[in-house]
Protein backbone atom coordinates (compact mmCIF):
# COMPACT_ATOMS: atom_id res chain seq x y z
CA UNK A 1 0.00 0.00 0.00
CA UNK A 2 2.67 2.28 -0.35
CA UNK A 3 2.88 3.11 -3.81
CA UNK A 4 -0.77 4.97 -3.76
CA UNK A 5 1.07 7.06 -1.13
CA UNK A 6 3.97 8.02 -3.41
CA UNK A 7 1.61 8.49 -6.41
CA UNK A 8 -0.62 10.62 -4.38
CA UNK A 9 2.99 12.57 -3.02
CA UNK A 10 4.06 13.14 -6.55
CA UNK A 11 0.77 14.28 -7.93
CA UNK A 12 0.83 17.01 -5.34
CA UNK A 13 4.13 17.89 -5.89
CA UNK A 14 3.54 18.35 -9.63
CA UNK A 15 1.49 21.22 -9.66
CA UNK A 16 3.87 23.04 -7.07
CA UNK A 17 6.73 22.11 -9.45
CA UNK A 18 4.83 23.45 -12.58
CA UNK A 19 3.98 26.65 -10.81
CA UNK A 20 7.77 27.39 -9.94
CA UNK A 21 8.35 27.02 -13.92
CA UNK A 22 5.18 29.32 -14.83
CA UNK A 23 6.76 31.73 -12.21
CA UNK A 24 10.38 31.49 -14.17
CA UNK A 25 8.91 31.88 -17.07
CA UNK A 26 7.09 34.87 -15.44
CA UNK A 27 10.18 37.06 -14.57
CA UNK A 28 12.13 36.04 -17.93
CA UNK A 29 9.11 37.75 -19.53
CA UNK A 30 9.56 40.51 -17.64
CA UNK A 31 13.28 41.25 -17.75
CA UNK A 32 13.09 40.06 -21.43
CA UNK A 33 10.59 41.22 -22.80
CA UNK A 34 9.51 44.25 -20.40
CA UNK A 35 12.23 45.70 -18.06
CA UNK A 36 14.26 45.16 -21.81
CA UNK A 37 12.03 47.79 -23.60
CA UNK A 38 12.03 50.43 -21.01
CA UNK A 39 9.26 49.64 -18.65
CA UNK A 40 10.18 51.15 -14.99
CA UNK A 41 7.21 51.63 -13.17
CA UNK A 42 7.87 49.43 -9.66
CA UNK A 43 4.15 49.03 -9.54
CA UNK A 44 3.85 47.68 -13.02
CA UNK A 45 6.72 45.41 -13.08
CA UNK A 46 5.65 43.82 -9.64
CA UNK A 47 2.17 43.07 -11.07
CA UNK A 48 3.52 41.69 -14.33
CA UNK A 49 5.55 39.21 -12.58
CA UNK A 50 2.31 38.27 -10.03
CA UNK A 51 -0.31 37.97 -12.37
CA UNK A 52 -0.54 34.34 -13.39
CA UNK A 53 -1.08 34.99 -17.27
CA UNK A 54 -1.22 31.08 -17.78
CA UNK A 55 -4.78 31.19 -16.54
CA UNK A 56 -5.92 33.73 -18.72
CA UNK A 57 -5.55 32.23 -21.83
CA UNK A 58 -7.62 28.64 -23.02
CA UNK A 59 -6.29 25.75 -22.19
CA UNK A 60 -4.35 24.93 -25.82
CA UNK A 61 -2.16 28.23 -25.53
CA UNK A 62 -1.27 27.79 -21.75
CA UNK A 63 2.56 27.00 -22.90
CA UNK A 64 2.57 30.11 -25.21
CA UNK A 65 1.18 32.01 -22.70
CA UNK A 66 4.52 34.18 -21.63
CA UNK A 67 5.17 34.41 -25.15
CA UNK A 68 6.25 38.08 -26.48
CA UNK A 69 2.99 38.58 -28.59
CA UNK A 70 -0.98 38.28 -28.04
CA UNK A 71 -3.14 35.51 -28.06
CA UNK A 72 -6.40 34.01 -29.18
CA UNK A 73 -9.09 34.33 -26.60
CA UNK A 74 -11.97 32.96 -28.97
CA UNK A 75 -14.69 35.09 -30.42
CA UNK A 76 -12.02 36.64 -32.45
CA UNK A 77 -10.52 38.18 -29.57
CA UNK A 78 -7.10 38.23 -28.43
CA UNK A 79 -4.96 39.11 -25.16
CA UNK A 80 -2.67 41.37 -25.78
CA UNK A 81 1.05 41.45 -25.85
CA UNK A 82 2.65 41.23 -22.37
CA UNK A 83 4.92 44.20 -23.54
CA UNK A 84 1.90 46.42 -24.35
CA UNK A 85 -0.32 45.57 -21.02
CA UNK A 86 3.09 46.80 -18.98
CA UNK A 87 3.12 49.55 -21.31
CA UNK A 88 -0.68 50.56 -21.42
CA UNK A 89 -0.32 50.22 -17.75
CA UNK A 90 2.79 52.53 -16.76
CA UNK A 91 1.76 55.28 -18.95
CA UNK A 92 -1.36 55.97 -16.96
CA UNK A 93 1.16 56.88 -13.98
CA UNK A 94 -1.62 53.76 -11.53
CA UNK A 95 -1.57 55.06 -7.66
CA UNK A 96 -2.99 52.89 -5.19
CA UNK A 97 -6.18 55.13 -4.73
CA UNK A 98 -7.09 54.98 -8.59
CA UNK A 99 -10.40 54.63 -10.10
CA UNK A 100 -10.01 53.20 -13.56
CA UNK A 101 -11.99 51.93 -16.10
CA UNK A 102 -11.18 49.81 -18.78
CA UNK A 103 -13.07 48.63 -22.51
CA UNK A 104 -12.70 45.32 -23.80
CA UNK A 105 -12.10 42.99 -20.54
CA UNK A 106 -11.48 40.48 -22.92
CA UNK A 107 -9.40 37.43 -20.93
CA UNK A 108 -9.47 40.04 -17.94
CA UNK A 109 -5.73 39.92 -17.64
CA UNK A 110 -5.18 44.13 -18.08
CA UNK A 111 -7.67 44.25 -15.42
CA UNK A 112 -6.19 41.93 -13.19
CA UNK A 113 -3.01 43.70 -13.62
CA UNK A 114 -4.42 47.01 -12.82
CA UNK A 115 -6.06 45.59 -9.90
CA UNK A 116 -2.62 44.40 -8.67
CA UNK A 117 -2.23 48.06 -8.16
CA UNK A 118 -5.40 49.99 -7.52
CA UNK A 119 -7.68 50.35 -5.92
CA UNK A 120 -11.20 50.02 -8.20
CA UNK A 121 -11.17 48.81 -11.54
CA UNK A 122 -14.31 48.83 -13.62
CA UNK A 123 -14.46 47.12 -16.98
CA UNK A 124 -16.86 46.70 -19.80
CA UNK A 125 -16.81 44.29 -22.48
CA UNK A 126 -19.21 43.61 -25.50
CA UNK A 127 -19.25 39.93 -26.10
CA UNK A 128 -21.07 38.71 -23.17
CA UNK A 129 -19.54 35.33 -22.92
CA UNK A 130 -16.24 37.12 -22.87
CA UNK A 131 -17.30 39.36 -20.41
CA UNK A 132 -19.23 36.26 -18.02
CA UNK A 133 -15.92 34.19 -18.21
CA UNK A 134 -13.74 37.02 -16.82
CA UNK A 135 -15.98 38.18 -14.48
CA UNK A 136 -15.96 34.51 -13.45
CA UNK A 137 -12.00 34.04 -13.35
CA UNK A 138 -11.29 37.10 -11.81
CA UNK A 139 -14.01 35.89 -8.92
CA UNK A 140 -12.41 32.63 -8.78
CA UNK A 141 -8.80 34.31 -8.44
CA UNK A 142 -9.88 36.33 -5.42
CA UNK A 143 -10.18 40.02 -6.94
CA UNK A 144 -12.42 41.62 -5.02
CA UNK A 145 -11.75 45.03 -6.58
CA UNK A 146 -12.95 44.38 -10.37
CA UNK A 147 -16.42 45.30 -11.29
CA UNK A 148 -17.20 44.07 -14.89
CA UNK A 149 -19.99 44.25 -17.09
CA UNK A 150 -21.40 43.49 -20.43
CA UNK A 151 -22.37 46.27 -22.89
CA UNK A 152 -20.71 48.78 -25.02
CA UNK A 153 -17.57 50.42 -24.09
CA UNK A 154 -18.13 53.67 -25.93
CA UNK A 155 -20.55 54.89 -23.97
CA UNK A 156 -18.29 54.87 -20.63
CA UNK A 157 -19.84 53.64 -16.80
CA UNK A 158 -21.65 56.79 -15.98
CA UNK A 159 -22.85 55.73 -12.81
CA UNK A 160 -19.45 54.78 -11.75
CA UNK A 161 -17.61 57.71 -13.16
CA UNK A 162 -15.39 60.03 -12.78
CA UNK A 163 -12.37 58.07 -13.14
CA UNK A 164 -8.32 58.72 -12.84
CA UNK A 165 -7.42 56.69 -15.59
CA UNK A 166 -9.09 55.04 -19.00
CA UNK A 167 -7.60 52.13 -20.54
CA UNK A 168 -9.14 51.25 -24.05
CA UNK A 169 -7.95 48.01 -25.33
CA UNK A 170 -9.47 47.67 -28.94
CA UNK A 171 -8.72 50.06 -31.62
CA UNK A 172 -11.64 52.32 -32.05
CA UNK A 173 -12.14 55.33 -35.28
CA UNK A 174 -11.99 58.31 -33.15
CA UNK A 175 -11.59 58.91 -29.01
CA UNK A 176 -15.62 58.48 -27.69
CA UNK A 177 -16.78 61.78 -26.22
CA UNK A 178 -18.43 60.15 -23.17
CA UNK A 179 -14.60 58.55 -21.96
CA UNK A 180 -13.72 62.01 -22.21
CA UNK A 181 -16.28 63.08 -20.36
CA UNK A 182 -15.67 60.33 -17.19
CA UNK A 183 -12.11 61.31 -17.04
CA UNK A 184 -11.37 62.94 -13.75
CA UNK A 185 -9.69 66.27 -14.55
CA UNK A 186 -6.05 65.58 -14.10
CA UNK A 187 -6.57 61.94 -15.51
CA UNK A 188 -4.96 60.01 -18.37
CA UNK A 189 -6.92 58.11 -21.14
CA UNK A 190 -4.74 55.51 -23.26
CA UNK A 191 -6.46 54.43 -26.56
CA UNK A 192 -5.33 52.83 -30.17
CA UNK A 193 -6.60 54.86 -32.82
CA UNK A 194 -7.14 53.82 -36.16
CA UNK A 195 -9.14 51.36 -38.10
CA UNK A 196 -8.34 47.44 -38.61
CA UNK A 197 -6.16 47.66 -41.67
CA UNK A 198 -4.37 50.75 -41.24
CA UNK A 199 -1.38 51.34 -38.89
CA UNK A 200 -3.30 52.46 -35.36
CA UNK A 201 -1.44 54.67 -33.18
CA UNK A 202 -1.64 54.09 -29.32
CA UNK A 203 -2.65 57.68 -28.30
CA UNK A 204 -2.63 59.15 -24.81
CA UNK A 205 -5.00 61.63 -23.93
CA UNK A 206 -4.75 64.03 -20.92
CA UNK A 207 -7.47 66.20 -19.35
CA UNK A 208 -6.63 69.66 -18.13
CA UNK A 209 -10.41 71.21 -17.42
CA UNK A 210 -11.61 71.73 -20.55
CA UNK A 211 -8.63 70.86 -22.37
CA UNK A 212 -7.86 67.59 -24.34
CA UNK A 213 -3.91 66.79 -24.83
CA UNK A 214 -3.21 63.66 -27.28
CA UNK A 215 -0.25 62.49 -28.04
CA UNK A 216 0.85 59.66 -30.40
CA UNK A 217 2.52 56.85 -28.57
CA UNK A 218 3.70 54.08 -31.07
CA UNK A 219 1.83 52.23 -33.87
CA UNK A 220 0.16 49.41 -32.69
CA UNK A 221 -2.51 46.36 -33.82
CA UNK A 222 -5.40 46.10 -32.02
CA UNK A 223 -8.76 44.05 -32.45
CA UNK A 224 -11.58 46.72 -33.46
CA UNK A 225 -13.83 48.52 -30.99
CA UNK A 226 -17.07 47.28 -32.01
CA UNK A 227 -20.29 49.15 -31.80
CA UNK A 228 -23.32 47.79 -30.09
CA UNK A 229 -26.77 47.87 -32.47
N1 LIG B 1 -7.79 43.73 -22.22
C1 LIG B 1 -7.98 42.44 -22.83
C2 LIG B 1 -7.71 42.49 -24.31
C3 LIG B 1 -8.93 42.12 -25.04
S1 LIG B 1 -8.96 42.44 -26.77
C4 LIG B 1 -7.16 41.38 -22.12
O1 LIG B 1 -6.36 41.72 -21.25
O2 LIG B 1 -7.34 40.20 -22.40
C5 LIG B 1 -10.18 43.70 -26.82
C6 LIG B 1 -11.55 43.36 -26.31
O3 LIG B 1 -12.38 44.50 -26.53
C7 LIG B 1 -12.24 42.20 -27.00
O4 LIG B 1 -12.58 41.22 -26.06
C8 LIG B 1 -13.49 42.84 -27.62
O5 LIG B 1 -14.61 41.98 -27.60
C9 LIG B 1 -13.68 44.05 -26.74
N2 LIG B 1 -14.45 45.15 -27.33
C10 LIG B 1 -14.47 45.57 -28.62
N3 LIG B 1 -15.29 46.62 -28.77
C11 LIG B 1 -15.81 46.88 -27.53
C12 LIG B 1 -16.73 47.84 -27.03
N4 LIG B 1 -17.32 48.75 -27.83
N5 LIG B 1 -17.04 47.82 -25.71
C13 LIG B 1 -16.47 46.91 -24.88
N6 LIG B 1 -15.61 45.96 -25.31
C14 LIG B 1 -15.27 45.95 -26.61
Amino acid sequence: MKTPIILLFIAWLLPLAENQDFKKLRDQMVSTQIERRGVQDAATLAAMRKVERHLFVPSHAVSNAYDDRPLPIGYGQTISQPYIVAYMTEIIKPRPDFRVLEIGTGSGYQAAVLAEIVKEVYTIEIVDALSVQASGRLKKLGYKNVDVKTGDGYYGWKEKAPFDAIVVTAAAEHIPPSLKEQLKDGGKMIIPIGSQFMVQQLMLVEKNGNKFKTSNLMPVRFVPFKRSG
